[in-house]
C-alpha cells in the first residue's frame, strides 16, 4: 500500500503531491523542518517540536499554513491513515513557490508537507556506541533555527561514513558544537557537560528531555562550551536526538573514550529515557 502525505491541509499520494520547480526550498533552501519521532502510534514531544517549528518559520518570517493545534491532529491523522506504530513524521514548510528572486516574493502561499516513515528505534548502537570523528563546523551563525539549508552537515555525514565513522563531532576553533544531526554531552567528574542553548547549536528536543532526566537523578549538569581537549579527556562521551535517543561515542578520531566502552551515567540516563516513551 502506498504512502499517504499531508500536502497543505490534505490527505495525497505520492503521485498526487505536486512540488512546483519554482519552489523555493528547491532552489534556496528557503524553508523549515521537523522530525517527531512516533512511539506506539503517538507524536513523542510534540509540544516541544510545534514551539520550535514556529520560532524557526518566524524567524524565517514564513507565515505557517496551519496552527499548530490544527497541525498536530493532522499528522496524528496522517499517522492513523499510514497504520504507523514506530517511526518518524517528517514535515517541512517553504517560503512558496515563484520565478527564482532572492528577496521574498510578494504574493507566494507558503507550502506545507509531511510524511512518515517506519523506523525501529536504533537498539544495536545505543547498546554498542558508536565511534566518531571530529571536524570544523562550517555552518552560518544562527543553528538554532531548524532550516531546509542542511549542505555543512550533509558534508560533514558524509565525512563520518568516508571515515567509517558513526558520526561527526563538529566545534568552532576547538570548541565543540554538536554533531551533524544531534547533540552532544560529555560526563566528567559525575557532572553532565553540553553546549549552551544559543545560535550555536540546534536546540534538541531530546537534549531537553535528557537534561532534565540527569537532574532529576541529582547529577549536576553544566551547560557550558567545552574544547575539543576536554572531550578527549571525558569520562564519558554521548549523543541525544530524536533517531538516535540517547547513543554512547566510544571512541573520538580512532582513541577510545575512556575504557572504550558505553559509560554508566550515560547506561542510567538511558533507562530513565526509555521511561519516557513507555507510554
Ligand atoms: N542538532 C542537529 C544539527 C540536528 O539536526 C538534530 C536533529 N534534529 C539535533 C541536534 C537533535 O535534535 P532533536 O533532539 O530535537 O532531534
Amino acid at each position: 500500500m502506498s504512502l499517504t502525505y499531508l500536502y497543505q491541509d490534505r490527505f495525497v499520494s505520492k503521485e498526487e503531491l505536486q512540488i512546483s520547480p519554482e519552489d523555493r526550498g528547491y532552489y534556496f533552501g528557503d524553508g523549515v523542518y521537523e522530525v517527531f519521532r512516533v512511539y506506539h502510534g503517538r507524536l513523542y514531544e510534540a509540544a516541544a517540536h510545534f514551539e520550535r517549528w514556529e520560532k524557526s518559520a518566524a524567524a524565517l518570517r514564513i507565515p505557517l499554513p496551519l496552527p499548530s493545534g490544527e497541525l498536530t491532529g493532522r499528522l496524528e491523522e496522517l499517522i492513523r491513515i499510514n497504520g504507523l506504530s514506530e517511526g518518524t513524521v517528517y514535515m517541512q514548510v517553504t517560503r512558496g513557490a515563484a520565478p527564482r528572486s532572492h528577496p521574498f516574493p510578494a504574493d507566494t502561499k507558503p507550502i506545507l508537507m509531511a510524511y512518515t516513515t517506519e523506523a525501529r528505534r536504533p537498539l544495536n548502537t545505543m547498546k554498542e556506541g558508536i565511534s566518531a570523528v571530529t571536524m570544523e563546523d562550517i555552518r552560518w551563525l544562527r543553528c538554532d533555527l531548524k532550516t531546509l539549508n542542511l549542505l555543512p552537515n550533509v558534508l560533514a555525514k558524509q565525512h563520518a561514513v568516508d571515515q567509517g565513522a558513526g558520526d561527526v563531532i563538529l566545534h568552532r576553533n576547538g570548541t565543540v558544537t554538536e554533531c551533524s544531526a544531534s547533540n552532544i554531552m560529555i560526563v566528567k567528574d559525575g557532572a553532565v557537560i553540553t553546549h549552551p542553548a544559543n545560535h550555536l547549536i540546534l536546540h534538541g528536543i531530546t537534549r531537553a528531555v535528557v537534561l532534565r532526566l540527569a537532574q532529576g537523578l541529582g547529577l549536576s549538569v553544566r551547560e557550558t562550551p567545552f574544547t575539543l581537549k576536554e572531550l578527549r579527556a571525558a569520562d564519558e562521551v554521548f549523543i541525544t536526538g530524536t533517531t538516535v535517543e540517547v547513543t554512547p561515542v566510544i571512541s573520538v578520531d580512532g582513541v577510545p573514550v575512556a575504557d572504550g566502552r558505553p559509560g554508566e551515567i550515560t547506561r542510567r540516563l538511558q533507562n530513565e529515557f526509555e521511561k519516557t516513551i513507555s507510554f
